[in-house]
């Protein structure tokens, strides 16, 4: 029997993974499942799979998961340290599905104890990617990337010597708002940005997609998981999201991986690798398609791109700042108090304060300097949209 948790079951990802693993449930055994206020979904599931431990983020639902649960035999826990705890409880296999930085913890937890970490949560690897990778080295755990593109990069990676690699090209679908003009994008709403073309997911990632952080985020992600300089990778426009990256080689080949825009690819690669079996992913109709368009990404009217190519110059803390500035920035979009361009405003003034206040440099990470980072970056993100704020006001 496999032992494997999921952390952010509740959510778009989690969800995917629990329907895979449904279907070889002879073979898995559920240590621990974690979810936030979804108390009915975790504890249909923790019953369902079997799970040891249920875990929510929220400390005043503990009662609320215990009730769900009675007669299960499955244990409730609530809170960051119960989540910490639950990860570092011995599992071959851990999904690290949670949204935003509190999912750095655990999957830092889960490599101490020298698991495959199938990693979804891209923002523990852009906020402590060097953190991240070398705890997996010291304690032989693995990172498996399970966003669509880094999958792909990893694919199209097999069997090559990775010094040959000349560039590599992730994709993105444009959004929602691939063709608005600036002043437009400008008053985009929150309805409007949740308008996916491609890809059913969590509601921070769709706006995150929508404003291109997700893609500004990826860049890093690719950094930090295979080592590419900033300079070798690229992204490129691609509306019918059907090829999720490229890798190119120093003959001048381009390796391209596509395949539907279904998550359960990624989640189930990671899940068999090594080995390849069976996925229940829609198979491509390529004539069907008929074409497939590829365009460069316009850095004025997403302006995540170029930050991210400063985050990576800047180093050290920087990635930290970066996530957490754009957290906050991407909560006051949601609850009506920035506009759609403003998130990216905020984000760069909290780089540009940080730095200028030496706040990037952090010499070796640590959680803790990582987490401080964080914090602060919160703070002051708070602090100038609260200013934005009475601008208007
Ligand atoms: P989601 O919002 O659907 O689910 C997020 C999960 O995290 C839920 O279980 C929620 O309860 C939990 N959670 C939220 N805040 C938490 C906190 N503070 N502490 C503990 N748990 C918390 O999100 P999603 O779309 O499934 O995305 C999950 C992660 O996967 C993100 O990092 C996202 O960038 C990444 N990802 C998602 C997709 C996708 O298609 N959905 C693709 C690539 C990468
Ligand atoms: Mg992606």
């Amino acid at each position: 029997m496999r032992r494997i948790s999921i952390f952010g079951a509740t959510g778009s990802i989690g969800q995917a993974t629990l329907d895979l693993i449904g279907r070889e449930r002879e073979s898995c055994h559920v240590v621990a499942l974690s979810g936030g206020r979804n108390i009915a979904r975790l504890a249909r599931d923790a019953r369902a799979f079997g799970a040891e431990i249920a875990v929510t983020a929220h400390e005043e639902l503990l009662e609320d998961l215990r009730e769900a649960l009675a007669g299960s035999g499955v244990e409730a826990a609530a809170g960051r340290e119960a989540l910490r705890e639950a990860a570092s409880r011995p599992a071959e296999w851990v999904m690290s599905a949670i949204v935003g930085a509190a999912g750095l913890a655990p999957g830092l937890a889960a490599l101490e104890q020298g698991a495959t970490l199938a990693l979804a949560n891209k923002e523990s690897l852009v906020s402590a990617g060097p953190l991240l990778m070398a705890t997996a080295r010291a304690h032989g755990g693995t990172v498996l990337p399970v966003d669509s593109e880094h999958s792909a990069i990893f694919q199209a990676l097999l069997g090559e010597d990775i010094s040959a690699v000349e560039r590599v090209i992730i994709t993105a679908s444009g959004g929602p708002f691939r063709d608005w003009p600036v002043s437009r994008l400008a008053r985009a709403t929150l309805q409007e940005a949740l308008n996916h073309p491609n890809w059913v997911m969590g509601q921070r990632i769709t706006i995150d997609s929508a404003s291109m952080f997700n893609k500004a985020l990826e860049i890093i992600e690719a950094r930090e998981l295979f080592g590419f300089s900033p300079g070798q990778i690229e992204v490129l426009v691609h509306p019918e999201s059907i090829v999720h990256a490229l890798v190119g080689f120093r003959d001048g080949a381009l390796m391209a991986h596509m395949g539907a825009p279904d998550m359960r690819h990624a989640i189930g690669f990671a899940l068999h690798w090594p080995k390849r079996r069976e996925l229940p992913v829609a198979r491509l109709d390529l004539a069907q398609l008929g074409q497939l368009r590829f365009e460069r990404p316009d850095e004025a009217r997403f302006p995540a791109l170029r930050l991210a190519r400063e985050v990576m110059a800047a180093g050290g803390l920087a990635g930290a700042v970066f996530n957490a500035a754009k957290e906050a920035a991407l909560d006051a979009f949601i609850a009506g108090r920035i506009g759609f361009m403003d998130m990216a405003v905020v984000v760069e003034r909290v780089l540009a304060e940080m730095s200028s206040a030496g706040g990037l440099d952090g010499g070796a990470p640590t959680l803790d300097k990582v987490m401080a980072a964080d914090h602060l970056a919160r703070i002051k993100a708070g602090e100038i949209i609260a200013g934005t704020n009475r601008q208007e006001a």
